[in-house]
């Protein structure tokens, strides 16, 4: 059997690659990059280990679980301290923990009484019709008002998405959330009612979910499927072209200056949306891939900053800090690394993950690095009093980050089913579409291995002849 081609060796065609190779199905997997992981970039110097892409994994389905095991990592997992539980959100200049419990929340000066006992009447509200598509916004002040919105939503938006809660659709970008109302009628009995559903799919949320990371960073998670599909994966190969022919596909690839070309039973695509706007794709019906470059992604740039203890006042005690919109800082948050998980600081140091750019403010993620970081100090001096200059300074600046699934995002996820159903073989997953955490792109690139493991089952029935003729290479 023809390999099945994986292009993008981020962590979901990983994934895919190792259970397809696990099922005895050959693969081989073309990465533009001279490294595979995508987004995940750990770097361990001068004593820090400075993750700027994700920096923790949530355990959230057996899947993840599963891999791990199977792949021996067990014994290099590590679980964040539980320290990390603890949450910052910045009001009136100060970071303020998020309340823990129901009693905290009612002592909590992060949110004022009049926004907790509009909490309460949440589940009195009615829901939306079902058609309506809301932004996360529009969702929130219905729900349970501005100013949850403004200090809960906004700065928790601004830390996973680096979006804009008026941009987000929320059926698109927290589906659960949408389903719940749906379901249940009220955010809050569901959070009750549907735990119940996730215990008997083993599921867990992603608030209650344990975070995870390796001895040496995220990093050991591709660079451990790398070493066990060796030289199934190809570095430095930037898929170009795709067309079908009569005993399958055929991929076009650039690798070494050349162009090469190579039959395959199956494709998956697990790159980036622009880079599939790019792809020339030839099949009997012509495949307009063209709208995927207009799919939002802003540029976020990470900044790992580390300081002599003594020069940072605040005890970091916690996962980090969110700052609101509101609130008029130049930083999007700060993860205090070197709590969450150990040997990220040299003795008598500490850790700090900045992120900066995204919706909110794209122009600051593209500056240059000094004026970045004297905005980043001014910020940090303000939140957490931190005085000294940094000793240590690790810089990712990726230019398109996160897929915002914003408004009208089902138009993309319809065309993604489209090009499925009438390109049979041809499979999309990744975070454009799977969703945008770690985890989800695990679970996908998982799913997506068993629905290729299927599709090639089934070819055993062939394909009517008309679909099958020899296509001249003609971009469709
Ligand atoms: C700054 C940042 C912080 C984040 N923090 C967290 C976090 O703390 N927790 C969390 O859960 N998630 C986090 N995320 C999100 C999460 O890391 C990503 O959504 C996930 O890793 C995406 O994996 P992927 O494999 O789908 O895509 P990617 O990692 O983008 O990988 C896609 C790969 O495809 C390759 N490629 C693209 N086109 C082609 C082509 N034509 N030919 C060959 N190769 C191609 C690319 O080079 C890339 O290596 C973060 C993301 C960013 C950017």
């Amino acid at each position: 059997m023809k390999s099945v081609a994986i292009v993008g060796g981020g962590i979901t065609g990983l994934t895919a690659a190792y259970r397809l190779h696990r099922k005895n199905i050959p693969v081989t997997v073309y990465e533009a990059a001279p490294r595979v992981g995508g987004v995940i970039n750990t770097e361990r110097r001068e004593g820090f280990l400075a993750e700027s892409g994700p920096n923790s994994l949530l355990e959230t389905s057996p899947k993840i679980t599963s891999l791990i095991k199977d792949l021996g990592l067990e014994n290099r997992r590590l679980y964040s301290n539980p320290a990390g539980n603890k949450r910052y959100v910045v009001r009136g200049r100060k970071p303020v923990p998020l309340p823990g419990s129901p009693a905290a929340f009612f002592t909590t000066p992060l949110f004022s009484i009049g926004a907790k006992l509009r909490l309460v009447a949440e589940p009195f509200i009615r829901r939306s019709p079902e058609s309506l598509e809301e932004s996360l916004a529009q969702f929130v002040k219905r729900r349970i008002g501005a100013e949850f919105l403004d200090y809960a939503i906004n700065p928790f938006v601004g830390g996973v998405y680096a979006g804009d809660p008026e941009r987000l659709s929320v059926r698109q970008a927290f589906p659960k959330l949408h389903a719940l109302e749906q379901r249940y009628g009220s955010l809050i009995l569901g959070q009750f009612l549907g735990a119940r559903e996730r215990r008997r799919r083993k599921e867990v949320s992603k608030q209650s979910a344990k975070q995870l990371s390796f001895d040496e960073g995220l990093r050991v998670l591709p660079a451990t499927l790398e070493s066990i599909l060796g030289d199934r994966v190809r570095l430095g190969a930037s898929a170009l072209r795709i067309q079908r022919h009569s005993e399958g596909w055929k991929l076009g690839v650039r690798e070494g200056g050349k162009e090469v070309e190579s039959g395959h039973s199956a494709i998956l695509f697990t790159g980036s949306t622009h880079r599939l706007a790019d792809l020339r794709i030839t099949t009997p019906e012509p495949l307009d891939v063209g709208m995927f470059s207009e799919i939002h992604y802003p540029p976020v740039a990470s900044v790992a900053l580390g300081f002599r203890r003594s020069d940072v006042e605040h005890p970091l005690d916690g996962f980090g800090m969110l700052i609101p919109e509101v609130e008029r800082f130049h930083i999007l948050g700060s993860l205090f690394s070197s709590t969450l998980f150990p040997n990220r600081a040299p003795d008598g140091h500490v850790l700090l993950t900045n992120f900066i750019g995204g919706t909110r403010s794209p122009d600051l993620a593209l500056l240059d690095l000094e004026e970045m970081e004297r905005l980043i100090l001014e910020d940090l001096g303000v939140l957490l009093g931190v005085r000294g200059k940094p000793v240590y300074r690790h810089c990712v600046v990726y230019q398109k980050a996160i897929p915002q699934y914003e408004i009208g995002y089902s138009r993309f996820k319809d065309r993604m089913s489209e090009l499925e159903k009438r390109a049979p073989g041809f499979f999309l997953a990744g975070n454009f579409r799977n969703g945008i955490a770690l985890s989800d792109s695990i679970v996908a690139g998982h799913d997506a291995a068993d629905r290729i493991e299927k599709f090639l089952g089934s070819r055993e029935n062939p394909p009517d002849s008309a679909t099958l003729t020899d296509i001249p290479p003609t971009t469709a």
